[in-house]
């Protein structure tokens, strides 16, 4: 008996409050614009975490440094306000420079703590590759607040109440276990990623377009709709300790 037979079934479309946390501003409509928008559609009440204050992604010599954290986080609440997000949180830790999992796990649990979510977002802390450690440091510390923030005192000295959280959801993965429908909010992740206009030029817009639905039709080619997201999705306990996680299918 595999422990997932165990477990619920989980209905993700069914979670009511949604915490997306992104080591920048603009990871999340990048990695999971559509699903955002799904779970809006769908009565979600969503809210984003932005952990660095994206202070390295100045890309023209127009755009002044001690202008880019504002310009950032006015480019993050309209495209998330796009997508139908109802609240900000920015932890400002420095861009590029997340090393610590443990003490960023505690900063994030106290969100989690204050927010209470029933699903959390963050980036796969194991796609093959990922060289940015800030997406590293930030998809571990989440992974961990997530198993911890049902602790009694978590953060240690802590006053907030413990808070268990249903389920984790890791977008821009490798190993997705659900595919979403995306097929009516695919073009808002595309609108949303326009918002970001620090960020990306319009031919790299263009590129993402035609990448991004190529890869969520390629992702529906087995289903009835016409474009897939990818997430992997996991419960809390399966979390630590137990060795079925990476194989793991929801029932
Ligand atoms: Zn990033």
């Amino acid at each position: 008996m595999e422990l997932g037979e165990l477990l619920p079934k989980y209905d993700i479309l069914s979670m009511r409050r949604v915490l997306v946390v992104q080591p920048h501003p603009d990871d999340a409509e990048v990695g999971a614009g559509d699903v955002i928008a799904k779970l809006h559609d769908s009565g979600a009440e969503i809210h984003y975490l932005t952990v660095t204050d994206g202070s390295l992604g100045v890309n023209s010599p127009d755009i002044p440094k001690e202008s880019i954290v504002a310009i950032r986080k006015m480019e993050t609440e309209a495209s998330g306000r796009y997508l139908g997000v109802d609240g900000f949180t920015y932890l400002d830790e420095k861009d590029g420079a997340l090393k610590d999992v443990p003490a960023l796990a505690g900063r994030i649990a106290e969100v989690i703590r204050s927010y209470r979510p029933d699903l959390v977002l963050s980036p796969d802390p194991y796609l093959p590759y990922e060289s940015h450690m800030d997406h590293i440091v930030t998809a571990k510390a989440t992974s961990q607040a997530v198993i911890s923030s049902s602790l009694m005192e978590y953060p240690r000295g802590t006053s907030t109440t413990p808070h268990s959280v249903t389920l984790m959801a890791y977008y821009l993965t490798a190993k997705p276990n659900v595919i979403l429908d995306v097929s009516t909010t695919l073009v808002r992740r595309f609108k949303a990623m326009e918002f970001h206009k620090s960020q990306f030029s319009d031919e790299l817009l263009a590129l993402y377009r035609v990448y991004f639905t190529n890869r969520a039709t390629q992702l529906a080619v087995n289903e009835d709709y016409t474009f897939g997201a990818g997430l992997k999705i996991l419960p809390p306990l399966m979390m630590h300790c137990f060795t079925e996680a990476d194989d793991y299918i929801p029932m």
